[in-house]
């Protein structure tokens, strides 16, 4: 029966309070922000915190700062659907509003949060792929102080990430995106509902002054691995020459050919290896496209 087990509830009226609280219950203790995983966790008996330390309404825990060419900051407590209608947000990194406005349902976006999209750590998660390419650091917040790491290194696995005992999840910082650069994101489910991804990814490119030759790319992958894995080949093939329709096929290839995926309810590991090829290509090359008009 989907009925919770008893717990006690607290909900701190600062992120100190919230600090302190982290601190003293340590691991009898599960944070709440939208709730939108944890509960379902919960009904499901998939764990039993003894204790539910509700952050959800933490006003110093929510919010966006999107300044002209000063990048961006986004608290963890942000809601998805927030981050969906940023114009600010938009303009800058629509690979990140894009990715936003893909996640579950209105219902589940107006409750959901960004920090939690990340803390639960599923390796189908929406957000964590366009993060780690737009080259997004995570900032932990413990009594102690604070500690900052690159996105990709924050999610270790299947609801395993660097959150050590005493900590939140505060903020993540979004570097001003380079010059001559953009990204983009795509994902494939199985239907066109509100379906858990079977893979996904994010591309950014980055180009020279010619606007042609091709500086940087960080191309991130989800649901293909424990975590979001960064690919070191399509890089290495891509940059120092200009895109052509055969570097867009061998780019499809290098990704598949690092891909990991495995076989479950949502999709064969084939299909999954076909899938990141096919949004390796058309991501590569709307990220290029956008950059030579960035
Ligand atoms: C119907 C439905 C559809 C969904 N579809 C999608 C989808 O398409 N794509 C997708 O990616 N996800 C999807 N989800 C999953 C979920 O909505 C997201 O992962 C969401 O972003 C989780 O955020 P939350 O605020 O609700 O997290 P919560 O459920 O509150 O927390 C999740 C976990 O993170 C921890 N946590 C949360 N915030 C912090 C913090 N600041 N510091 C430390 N720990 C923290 C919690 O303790 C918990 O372990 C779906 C969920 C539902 C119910």
């Amino acid at each position: 029966m989907n009925i919770l087990h008893e717990f006690e509830y607290f909900k701190p009226k600062s992120k100190n309070e919230a600090l302190q609280l982290v601190k003293d219950l340590g691991s009898k203790a599960k944070i709440l922000a939208g709730g939108t995983d944890l509960v379902i966790m919960m009904k499901e008996k998939m764990i039993k915190p003894d204790v539910i330390i509700d952050i959800s309404d933490l006003e110093e825990l929510k919010g966006i700062k999107c300044e002209k060419g000063k990048g961006a900051e986004i608290l963890a407590c942000t809601k998805i659907d927030e981050i969906e209608f940023s114009t600010e947000l938009s303009k800058k990194y629509p690979a990140l509003t894009y990715a936003a406005s893909q996640l579950g349902s209105n219902q589940v976006r107006v409750m959901a949060t960004l920090g939690g999209n990340s803390c639960h750590s599923s390796p189908a998660a929406e957000t964590p792929a366009p993060l780690a390419a737009l080259g997004a650091r995570v900032v932990l917040a413990s009594l102690e102080g604070e500690r900052e790491l690159a996105m990709e290194d924050f999610i270790h696995g299947n609801r395993k990430n660097d959150l050590k005992e005493g900590e939140i999840l505060y903020k993540f910082i979004l570097p001003e995106p380079a010059k001559n650069s953009a990204c983009r994101y795509g994902h494939i489910g199985l239907r066109n509902a509100m379906e858990i991804d079977c893979a996904n990814m994010a591309a950014a490119v980055e180009l020279e002054e010619d606007k042609e030759t091709i500086k940087n790319v960080k191309l991130v992958m989800g649901s293909v691995a424990i975590k979001p894995l960064v690919s070191q080949a399509v890089p290495s093939l891509l940059a120092g020459k200009k895109l052509t329709d055969d570097l867009v096929t061998k780019a499809g290839e290098a990704a598949q050919s690092e891909a990991k995926p495995i076989s479950d309810v949502r999709a064969s590991a084939e299909y999954r290896k076909d899938v990141i090829g096919a949004l390796a290509r058309r991501l590569v090359k709307e990220a290029y496209e956008a950059a030579k008009e960035a």
